[in-house]
Parts: C-alpha cells; sequence; structure tokens
C-alpha cells in the first residue's frame, strides 16, 4: 500500500466531511478522498435547511415541536416505507447534530418551515443564506484544522478485503498518481446519490428519462457500484425524487423555502393549483399538470427580504419583477387579472388564517408589499432515495441481512432512511447524523481490529 491509515472516507460532501471529522475525533487516522476537483458534493448546492426538533434555537423563538412529530412527518412523508430504525437514528439524533454543528462555529439560528412539516424546523444561518455551503465550509475549517489529509482528483474504485472477509483497504485512482491503494481497518462511503446520471435514473424510473437535474456532476452513483462489488445489498432504488422548482430559464434549483417563507404557486392562467408547501412528489406532479408542464412561484417585497438567497437568483437574472402583478402578467405570459385575483384571495385567506382552497397549513405573510417577482419553474431530479442497506450503526448490510466487517455508509449512496420520497432539509440532517455516526463506529471498530 502507498498509505496506511484507520479510516478512509469516500466522498467530500456532508456525509463525508462529518464522517471525516467525528472519525478523527475518535482517535482515528484519516484519509478523505473525493473525485472531483472540488470539495461538497450536492451537500453544498442545498439551499433549504436542516432539519432538527427541539433545538435550543426552535426554543429561542417560541417555537413547540418534538422528536416524534418529525419522525411522525418524515414517516408520512416518505409513504411509511422507512425504515423505522433509521428514523428513530435521524429524529432522535438530530438536535445533537446540529449542537455539534454549532459548538463548531455553525450559524443555524433561523429557523423556517419546508415541505411535509408540521412546525417549523429547517435550520439555516441568519438572514436565511444557503445551509450546504455554510455546513461545509464549517466541517471543511474544522477537518483543515485537524489537519485531515484530504485528496482531491481522487476517485474511489474498490473496496480490498482479507481473506476473511474484512475490509483491509481501498483501491484509488488519482488524476495524476493513477491507481494505488490505501490499507485502512474501516472504508466509510459517502458517495452521494445518482440524480445526475440519467441513464441510471431513466432505467429504474422511465417516467425520469431526459429530465433535467439539480444536481453537481460528480453524483453519477459509481459509488453504488463499488459497495455492490463488494457485496453490499441495495434497498428502494426505484424511489427518485424530482425537484418541484427548477427555474426552466438557467436551469437553477429554487429552494422550497421561497415557498416556506411565503410565495404561492399559480399557472399560467394566473390560478393557484395545490398547497404549495406540500410533500416534493406531489408539488411536483401537480406542476406537471399544468399547460406547458411548468408553473410561476410569485411572491413580493416581504418574502424576498426573508430570504437572502432570493438575491442571488435574481443576480442570476432568472427573476422578471414588476411593480404591479398585471404587469408581472404582462412580462410572463401570466393571466394578470386571475393573478391579481388568486392574489387578493390568498391574502384574504390569510387574514382569515385558514387555506379553504388547498388547505396550505401555514400561511407566513401576505403578499402585498412593493415589487412582485415571478420564477418559472418545472420539477428536475434532485434526490434518490434508495441505495446501500445500512443498519442503524452505519454498517453496510450484504444481502443475508449480515454486516459487512468495516465498511460503513451514511448520507445519499445509502437507502431507507426516506422511504419514497425525501421531506426537505432532512438531507442535511441525514448526513451530518449518519456521518457523525458512521465516523465514530469506524473509528472503534479500527481500535479493535
Ligand atoms: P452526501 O449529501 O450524501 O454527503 P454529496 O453528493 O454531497 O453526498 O457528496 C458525495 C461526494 O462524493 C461528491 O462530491 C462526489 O463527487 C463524491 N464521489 C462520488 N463517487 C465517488 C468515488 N467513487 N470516489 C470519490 N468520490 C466520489
Amino acid at each position: 500500500p502507498r498509505d496506511t491509515v484507520d479510516v478512509v472516507v469516500v466522498g467530500s460532501g456532508g456525509a463525508g466531511f462529518s464522517a471525516a471529522v467525528s472519525a478523527f475525533d475518535n482517535g482515528a487516522k484519516v484519509i478523505l478522498i473525493e473525485k472531483e476537483p472540488v470539495i461538497g458534493g450536492n451537500a453544498k448546492l442545498a439551499a433549504g435547511g436542516m432539519n432538527a426538533a427541539w433545538t435550543d434555537q426552535q426554543k429561542a423563538k417560541g417555537i413547540k415541536d418534538s422528536v416524534e412529530s418529525m419522525y411522525k412527518d418524515t414517516m408520512k412523508g416518505g409513504r411509511d416505507i422507512n425504515e423505522p430504525e433509521l428514523v428513530e437514528v435521524l429524529t432522535s439524533h438530530s438536535k445533537g447534530s446540529v449542537d455539534w454543528l454549532t459548538a463548531m462555529g455553525a450559524d443555524l439560528n433561523d429557523v423556517g418551515r419546508m415541505g411535509g412539516a408540521s412546525a417549523n424546523r429547517s435550520h439555516r444561518p441568519t438572514g436565511g443564506a444557503g445551509v450546504g455551503a455554510h455546513v461545509i465550509q464549517v466541517l471543511y475549517d474544522n477537518a483543515v484544522k485537524r489537519d485531515i489529509d484530504m485528496r482531491m482528483n481522487t476517485r474511489g474504485i474498490e473496496i480490498l478485503k482479507d481473506d476473511k472477509g474484512n475490509v483491509e483497504g481501498l483501491l484509488v485512482k488519482g488524476m495524476y498518481k493513477g491507481y494505488y491503494w490505501i490499507k485502512a481497518d474501516a472504508v466509510i462511503l459517502a458517495t452521494g446519490g445518482f440524480a445526475k446520471n440519467n441513464e441510471r435514473v431513466s432505467k429504474l424510473d422511465p417516467k425520469l428519462k431526459g429530465f433535467i437535474s439539480t444536481n453537481q456532476p460528480g453524483a453519477t452513483g459509481d459509488g453504488i457500484d463499488v459497495a455492490g462489488n463488494a457485496g453490499a445489498a441495495m434497498t428502494d432504488l426505484e424511489y427518485i425524487q424530482a425537484h418541484p422548482t427548477l427555474s426552466v430559464k438557467g436551469g437553477v434549483m429554487v429552494t422550497e423555502a421561497v415557498r416556506g417563507n411565503g410565495a404561492i404557486l399559480v399557472n399560467r392562467e394566473g390560478k393557484r393549483f395545490v398547497n404549495e408547501i406540500t410533500t416534493r412528489d406531489k408539488a411536483s406532479a401537480a406542476i406537471l399538470n399544468q399547460t406547458g408542464k411548468s408553473a410561476f412561484l410569485i411572491f413580493d417585497d416581504s418574502v424576498r427580504k426573508s430570504l437572502s438567497k432570493i438575491d442571488k437568483y435574481i443576480g442570476l437574472g432568472v427573476v422578471p419583477s414588476a411593480d404591479s402583478l398585471v404587469k408581472l402578467g404582462e412580462k410572463t405570459g401570466i393571466d394578470g387579472k386571475n393573478l391579481t385575483e388568486a392574489v387578493a384571495r390568498y391574502n384574504s385567506q390569510l387574514k382569515s388564517g385558514k387555506d379553504t382552497d388547498f388547505g396550505r397549513p401555514n400561511l407566513p405573510r401576505a403578499l402585498n408589499e412593493g415589487n412582485y417577482y415571478a420564477i418559472e419553474v418545472t420539477p428536475g431530479v434532485h434526490h434518490t432515495m434508495g441505495g446501500v442497506k445500512i443498519d442503524s450503526k452505519a454498517e453496510i448490510m450484504n444481502a443475508k441481512q449480515q454486516v459487512i466487517p468495516g465498511l460503513y455508509g451514511a448520507g445519499e449512496v445509502t437507502g431507507g432512511v426516506h422511504g419514497a420520497n425525501r421531506l426537505g432539509g432532512n438531507a442535511i440532517s441525514d448526513i451530518v447524523t449518519f456521518g457523525r455516526m458512521a465516523g465514530e463506529n469506524a473509528a472503534e471498530y479500527s481500535k479493535k481490529n
């Protein structure tokens, strides 16, 4: 071998970094590899929030929530096929994960609503900046502080095992160094999902053939093959999520928090057609049913001011605006008269506290301040719920439900946590909690081997 360590982590998204930092803090010598030239994976693009229940941040804002409520919402959103013991881990450790990041310097003080949640529990930086980029920055800074060996442009190719079937290392391919192997007691796969690989996606779900994707180029799913070749069992691969709001212009993913903070969805006819903060599968299906298979997010300056991320979209030139809804209609091709009526009706329902048309559970603010904005959106492939089978200690299992000794998995490469549909805000929560756990358990395992 070219190097000898206790733990190798494959992938530099939120799961990989959480695993590397936590393995190090539990006494392991660690190498983290990433096949792309840049760190952060898809985690870096996550803008919605990090779901957690009954946190200090919620308490400070007077928000009532519980682990049981987050558990119920997650199971319901996943159509009850989630692995209950994994959801138990996700929800009961969510506060601990927020505290862990906060202790390392993260700001998760802004708390908002995401689809399918019965409480405001999506934690993000003050002012509503992108949570993923912030979390990755904090984890990266902490990895640098610990002097963890991080290697970009280095792809994990094959898990190496000894003759007893225990992991003994990883074959990698460096862009400049070529093939070499790293000897290690444990390998943690944190290679993310495969939403960017439309060939793989459409084989599993033909409806999604030709769809654009919100993901970074590395989200091809080769980690699934690495795990499969090492004997890992797979689960729920056919469940693939479309994110309802990708901007038609520019293909930018528009975070669910825009709706959570008050935007409504209308069709070309200027009419609302869905509870905007329903789960992603339902919102995507509803948008595909509208004329032109797209819809418009409509909001005003009060929503804009509540979420700094919106100024980024405006900066990208994908958000037409006007000082009246009629003029906004002229600019976008939406029926302005109906749009004016739809917004007036929404505002009046907000006053009475109940959306009797579509049953939207939270109506955070009236749309009547300053300029109005529209973003034309359509669904894009966003998250792959399925993946390698893990147990509640993040150990990867084979088809006989036995643990593969020394092999761990965390994050989107795994299946079971989100069932048939992942709730917005549960990805960051998942990758930090299971990443931490994989790191801790791999470090402990390495001490014994
Ligand atoms: P998660 O959200 O689960 O942490 P991400 O998508 O954020 O997942 O990160 C996964 C990372 O793993 C990406 O940066 C991706 O490029 C990287 N990756 C995927 N396959 C491999 C591989 N075979 N070797 C090294 N890195 C990989």
